[in-house]
């Protein structure tokens, strides 16, 4: 399963930056690609993303929503919204382990040799705060004179961008090297503390402020994907917390199995000795008369629903 999740990972950070004739056509792809929202984190000015990032769609969709209703042109920006909704009901959290780029990213670094820390718990909130105040109530409603909001989250914080879009177009660009100023050594330092964290501890972006993951999060405990957790079969090894990215903890119940901080890497079902974790798919839609599947157990499914 972790072979099949690195292969649908590099796939897809090659799929999302397939335009590598930039050097001779132009520093951003602009063609119908664009229109297309990868679920992951993929920056638009990277010089060879084909795709569009489904954040700063929705930045730019809130920052002119009073324009684009009062033309008629909003729907560009439900799109955005439906293609997450889509998604996440469907999957939950899976984009993050499967097919997000930085998530990747995150990945190759935190293989690198040094010491390895774990991440406080409570930053676990933090991917709300800057969705709610950077994604959302920001570019909604700090505006300039002319009534346009901004995409606060990719101007002040994305180290994603920094890495894909900002750098290379700054190598590229001699005139914007020039007009380089304090935001964009601003963006630097965010980013290389990111790679340095990224290197210490497993996934940090995701875990403390991707508002992408918040969004998916959202979704785990109620998308047609779910996990779930046969307590009667655990032997209480901790496999599945020693080997999970984000340091979910379900075995000794201080997380459910469906926790918003998973990306369902699926990590734990391979790892589990006791094969007590399982993949389901629309658990809610079985019959609560069906045989229980623990080992002897002869209740109905409706124990494994306490479970989680
Ligand atoms: S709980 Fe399991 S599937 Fe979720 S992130 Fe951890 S190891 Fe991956
Ligand atoms: S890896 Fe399986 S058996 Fe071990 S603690 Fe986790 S759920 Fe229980």
């Amino acid at each position: 399963m972790e072979r099949l999740r690195l292969i649908s990972q590099h796939i897809f950070a090659l799929l999302a930056n397939a335009y590598w004739n930039f050097p001779t056509k132009g520093p951003i792809y602009q063609g119908l690609g664009k229109y297309v929202c990868l679920p992951g984190l993929n920056c638009y000015s990277c010089p060879a993303a084909v795709t569009a990032c489904p954040l700063g769609a929705l930045q730019n969709f809130l920052a002119t929503i009073r324009f684009n209703m009062a033309a008629g042109s909003a729907r560009p920006g439900f799109y955005v919204i439906g293609i997450l909704s889509l998604v996440g009901s469907f999957i939950g959290r899976m984009p993050c382990g499967w097919l997000c780029p930085f998530g990747l990213i995150q990945d190759w670094l935190f293989k690198l040799p040094g010491p390895k820390f774990r991440i406080w718990r409570w930053l676990r909130y933090m991917p709300y705060f800057f969705l709610l105040f950077f994604v959302i109530l920001l570019p909604l409603f700090a505006l300039d004179q002319a009534g346009f909001g901004m995409t606060w989250f990719c101007k002040f914080v994305c180290p994603a961008g920094t890495l894909e879009g900002g750098i290379p177009l700054l190598l590229m660009e001699k005139g914007l090297r020039r007009a380089a100023g304090w935001l964009f050594v601003h963006k630097l330092v965010v980013l290389v503390l990111l790679l340095i964290w990224s290197v210490l501890a497993s996934r940090p972006f995701c875990r403390t402020i991707c508002p992408l993951g918040a969004i998916f999060g959202l979704f785990n405990r109620v998308s047609w994907l779910q996990l779930k957790f046969d307590t009667g079969r655990c032997l209480k090894c901790r496999a599945c917390n020693t080997i999970c990215p984000t340091d979910v903890s379900f075995f000794d119940g201080t997380d459910d199995i469906n926790s918003p901080a998973c990306i369902r890497c699926m990590r734990c079902v391979s790892a589990c000795p006791g094969a007590s974790v399982r993949i389901e798919f629309a658990p809610y839609l079985k019959s609560s008369g069906e045989e229980c599947q623990s080992d002897g157990c002869k209740k109905d499914n409706t124990c494994h629903a306490q479970q989680g």
